[in-house]
């Protein structure tokens, strides 16, 4: 990609948009144009082809039965894997995650082929669904401080040798697991069970996804205050709830 540009691709926003995961693709968007950079947001519905020269790709969560029928139009549509296969990134939340997976259980209990694109398998949890506040440590290697989110999603997520966890919980379910695993990466692929939205609540996340994108180490910094006031206040709350 050029170094002045964007392209923002978010995803079936009439499918895969619950408890606000929109803002996600606000927040990059505005924190790219903060660093001076153009951005192009195309938000693609779920009966347009999605666009494979996207830089970064965002994906929400979402109720069963829209879950899975969006799984068979991506599947169908195979844009998001070959923009994968160009290089893009894909962040995902929730039921996104799941669909970027090898499989999940859909609304009719039956095993529903992902994209493949995250080493990850997803059932459901028979147990209560995972609904409530988290923090957790991201993994090192993104260097990025703790993870504050809101989880609620009855399925749980296995990660495979070929992704990292993406964190690892102090509060809450995150993949369900049991093994304080929370989302999962590999590569230039994320996904994760956190909304709030995720990246409001930790833009630090965006601004990595902006570096992958742009291929750059660093980014000029951007004034922060509201940011850490809602991760404070969030954080705050999860530890001491109301
Ligand atoms: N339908 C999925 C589940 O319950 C995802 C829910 C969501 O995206 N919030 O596991």
């Amino acid at each position: 990609m050029g170094d002045t540009s964007l392209r923002l691709v978010w995803v079936y926003p009439d499918l895969l948009s619950t408890y606000g995961d929109q803002g996600n693709a606000l927040v990059v968007e505005r924190r790219a144009q903060q660093r001076g950079l153009e951005v192009q947001r195309i938000d693609i519905r779920s009966d347009q082809p999605v666009p494979t020269s996207g830089d970064i790709y965002l994906i929400g969560g979402g109720e069963d039965r829209p879950q899975r029928l969006a799984a068979e139009r991506l599947r169908r549509d195979g844009g998001l894997n070959r923009a994968v296969d160009n290089g893009a990134i894909v962040f995902s939340v929730c039921a996104g995650y799941q669909i970027i997976g090898h499989e999940f259980i859909n609304d009719l209990g039956k095993r529903e082929p992902g994209l493949g694109l995250l080493d990850v398998t997803s059932g459901r949890g028979e147990a209560e669904r995972c609904v409530g506040d988290v923090l957790a440590d991201i993994d090192d290697r993104l260097g990025l401080p703790q993870l504050t989110g809101f989880e609620n999603h009855q399925g749980v997520t296995h990660v495979g040798p070929n992704a990292r966890p993406f964190a690892r919980v102090r509060l809450g379910k995150g993949n369900g697991t049991g093994d304080g695993t929370e989302g999962a990466w590999q590569d230039t692929v994320f996904g994760t069970y956190m909304h709030g939205p995720v990246l409001a609540r930790n833009p630090l996340i965006a601004d990595l996804l902006i570096k992958l994108a742009l291929d750059v180490n660093a980014l000029p910094p951007v004034d922060d205050r509201w940011y850490e006031a809602l991760r404070g206040e969030r954080i705050a709350a999860a530890v001491q709830p109301a």
